[in-house]
């Protein structure tokens, strides 16, 4: 397939995916502040499962804690950041073969550079 064509297919893929985040999404069952509280007896007993979301900002772990709802979102554009980031390697690569193409036409004299 011809470089420049396959190059505007993965700007369209791009173009058709929503909202993007990094981090990653993860449950967890939690013991709470109550000594006495069962879930400290009995592991299954915890408290949860709650929607742990992390990420990086300026090199700082950010933790939210999401309702069911709200981590179906955020796991989307975790998707959608997985997606673009394929993509980006694949136009990359595109990029390259393209410039190699390009190069190729055009064979360096090396007497005529000067070092
Ligand atoms: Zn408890």
């Amino acid at each position: 397939m011809d470089l420049k064509r396959r190059y505007s297919q993965h700007k369209q893929k791009i173009g058709s995916l929503g909202f993007i985040t990094t981090g990653s999404l993860i449950k967890v069952y939690k013991t709470c502040g109550n000594p006495g509280c069962r879930c400290h007896k009995d592991r299954t007993k915890r408290h949860g499962p709650y929607n742990i979301w992390t990420r990086k900002v300026n090199s700082k772990t950010v933790t939210r804690t999401l309702t069911d709802e709200q981590a179906k979102l955020v796991q989307e554009c975790i998707n959608n950041m997985r997606k673009i980031e394929k993509i980006i390697e694949q136009m990359k690569d595109t990029s390259v073969r393209y410039i190699e193409n390009y190069l190729k036409d055009f064979k360096v004299d090396k007497n005529s550079q000067k070092l």
